[in-house]
C-alpha cells in the first residue's frame, strides 16, 4: 500500500523541479478543466452525494458545484495580479535595487478531505493549491464511497497526472501517506485527527492548514424577530441533516426567548420539511452508521420537544430540538454533527458570552439581535475562527472573507485570495545591483563609530513623528 503513494510522490517530485507547474498559462489550463469536471460530471456528483448521504440535489448543487465554481472564477479572475511579484518599500542603502516578494509554490503538497462536502471541501483546496504552482496529492474521504470513487475515476482524466493525484486511502494507509515529506499539508476534518496529521507534518517540518470542527454557538438575544430567527437557525442547523462544520451547534437564549423560539422552530421545521420530514426530497441522511449510533445516542440529553424520531435502517434523525440541557449532557461535550439542536437557557447576554468564552474557541460564533449593539457586543468579547451576525452559513459563501478556524477549531485560511496565499510561500527578495561599491563600504570592517553612524542613517525605520533622518544620510547616497 505505502509504494503506491511513494511511486506518486517521486512522479510529483520529478514534474515540481522540472517547473512544469509555474507557468500561469499551465496553471490556467488546469483550473478550466476543472471547472469542465464540475460542468459535464455535475450528475454524477449529484448522484454520488444523494447515494452516499441522501444529499438533496439543491444542497449539492448549491453547496458542492456552485460555490467551488464561486472559488474556481474568482481565481482565474484574478490569478494573474496575485501571481505578479509585490514590490516593496526600502530604505536608503536598497533605494536603487530591487526589493519585492516573490509568490512561490510550496512544492508538492497534501490535500486531506472529510465527508461531509466530499466535492468542495476537495476542489476548494486543490483549487488554490493548483493556482499557486503547486503539485498535489488530494485524498478524499472513505466514508462516502460513491464521492470517493468519482474523484478517485474521473478527476485525473481532466487533470495532468504528472503534476496532480488523487490517492484513495483509509486510516492506515493514510497514517503511512503521511511519513512521507510533503512541502504543505492542508488537512480538513475532525479536531482529533488534526492533532495526528499535525504530529506527522512536525516530523518534517512542513507547515499545516487545519480546517477543524467543534461546538459552534448561537446566541439569540430578546430583542428579535422572532420568526426570522427561527428560520434562519434551523436552515444552518438541518442543511445536510446537521453534518457542516459551521453549523449552529447550540442555543444560547433566556428562559422567556426560549418559549418564543420553540413554537417558531417549530414552524420552520414544518415550513422546510412538511409535516413528515422523513419523506420530505429536500432532508438529507447520517453518512454512516457509526455516525448514526453516535448521534443517536446524544437524543438522550435533555428533552425533545420537537422530532426526536430516527430509523436506523435509513440512517434517519428527524430534525430534533432538545431543551432542559444541562452544559454537563453529553451532547454538550462534542460536536454534535447531525440534525439534533439543543437550547441552553442563560440568564442574559453576558452570562451567554461567559459560556462561550468558558468553552474551546470555535469555528463560527453566531449571534442574533434587532439591536445591532448586542451583536456587536458579542463580536467585541468573544474569539473564534469567523462570526456571522443575525444568520447562520451565509459567511461562507463570500470569497473576499477568510474562512479558518482557531485555536481547536483550526490552523490557518482559506477561499478565494487567502487559499492561493495558504499555498504560496511569500519569498522575500533583494537583487542588487553591483556596482557602488563606496556605498557597502559603510559596513564593512573594520568598523567605527561613524561608520555606525551612518549605516543607522541609512537604514533605520524611524517611529512617525519622530525628528527626520539624520544629515548624514544624503552623504550617504552621495558617497
Ligand atoms: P475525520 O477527521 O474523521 O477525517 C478527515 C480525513 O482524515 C479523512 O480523509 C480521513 O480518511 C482522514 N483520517 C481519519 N483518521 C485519520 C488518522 N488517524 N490519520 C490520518 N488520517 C485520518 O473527519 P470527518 O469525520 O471526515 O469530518 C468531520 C469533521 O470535519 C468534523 O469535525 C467537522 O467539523 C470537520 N470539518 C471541518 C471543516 C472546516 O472547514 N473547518 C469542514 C468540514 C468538516
Amino acid at each position: 500500500l505505502g509504494r503506491i503513494p511513494v511511486a506518486v510522490l517521486g512522479r510529483l517530485r520529478a514534474t515540481w523541479l522540472s517547473g512544469k507547474t509555474r507557468p500561469m498559462e499551465y496553471r490556467v489550463a488546469q483550473l478550466e478543466a476543472l471547472g469542465r469536471f464540475l460542468d459535464e460530471k455535475k450528475q454524477d456528483i449529484l448522484e454520488a452525494t444523494a447515494s452516499d448521504m441522501g444529499k438533496p440535489p439543491f444542497e449539492a448543487e448549491f453547496t458542492e458545484i456552485l460555490l467551488c465554481k464561486n472559488e474556481l472564477h474568482e481565481t482565474l479572475n484574478n490569478l494573474s495580479h496575485w501571481m505578479k511579484d509585490k514590490h516593496v518599500d526600502k530604505n536608503l542603502v536598497t533605494q536603487l535595487d530591487s526589493a519585492f516578494i516573490r509568490k512561490d509554490p510550496y512544492g508538492v503538497v497534501l490535500i486531506i478531505a472529510p465527508w461531509n462536502y466530499p466535492i468542495y471541501l476537495l476542489l476548494v483546496p486543490l483549487i488554490g493549491a493548483i493556482a499557486a504552482g503547486n503539485c498535489v496529492i488530494v485524498k478524499p474521504s472513505e466514508m462516502t464511497k460513491n464521492s470517493e470513487r468519482l474523484v478517485a475515476e474521473v478527476l485525473p482524466s481532466y487533470l495532468d497526472n504528472d503534476c496532480f493525484a488523487v490517492v484513495t486511502a483509509g486510516v492506515q494507509e493514510t497514517t503511512m501517506l503521511l511519513e512521507n515529506k510533503f512541502d504543505y499539508i492542508f488537512f480538513t476534518g475532525s479536531s482529533s485527527v488534526g492533532r495526528i496529521v499535525m504530529a506527522a507534518a512536525a516530523k518534517h517540518l512542513t507547515p499545516v492548514t487545519l480546517e477543524l470542527g467543534g461546538k459552534n454557538p448561537c446566541y439569540v438575544s430578546d430583542t428579535c424577530d422572532v420568526q426570522n430567527v427561527a428560520q434562519r437557525v434551523a436552515w444552518g442547523r438541518f442543511y445536510n441533516a446537521g453534518q457542516t462544520c459551521i453549523a449552529p451547534d447550540y442555543v444560547l437564549c433566556s428562559v422567556e426567548m426560549q418559549k418564543k423560539l420553540l413554537p417558531a422552530l417549530d414552524k420552520a421545521i414544518t415550513d422546510f420539511y412538511g409535516p413528515k420530514p422523513q419523506e420530505s426530497p429536500d432532508f438529507g441522511r447520517i453518512v454512516g452508521d457509526k455516525h448514526f449510533q453516535r448521534v443517536q445516542t446524544l437524543l438522550r440529553s435533555g428533552r425533545a420537544v420537537i422530532g426526536g424520531q430516527t430509523d436506523e435502517k435509513e440512517r434517519y434523525i428527524a430534525p430534533t430540538v432538545l431543551v432542559d440541557v444541562q452544559p454537563s449532557d453529553p451532547i454538550m461535550q462534542e460536536e454534535i454533527f447531525g440534525p439534533i439542536l439543543p437550547i441552553v437557557t442563560v440568564a442574559n447576554m453576558d452570562k451567554a458570552i461567559d459560556f462561550i468564552n468558558s468553552h474551546e474557541r470555535p469555528l463560527v460564533v453566531y449571534a442574533f439581535s434587532s439591536n445591532d449593539k448586542v451583536v456587536k457586543q458579542v463580536l467585541e468579547r468573544t474569539s473564534s475562527g469567523g462570526f456571522c451576525g443575525n444568520d447562520t452559513l451565509m459567511h461562507v459563501t463570500l470569497t473576499s472573507l477568510p474562512f479558518g478556524g482557531i485555536g481547536n477549531s483550526g490552523l490557518g485560511m482559506q477561499h478565494g485570495k487567502f487559499t492561493f496565499d495558504t499555498f504560496t510561500h511569500h519569498r522575500g527578495c533583494l537583487h542588487r545591483g553591483m556596482g557602488r561599491e563606496a556605498l557597502n563600504a559603510l559596513r564593512y570592517p573594520p568598523y567605527s563609530q561613524q561608520k555606525l553612524g551612518l549605516v543607522r542613517a541609512a537604514s533605520e525605520v524611524k517611529r512617525k513623528g519622530s525628528p527626520g533622518i539624520s544629515a548624514a544620510a544624503p552623504g550617504v547616497l552621495g558617497a
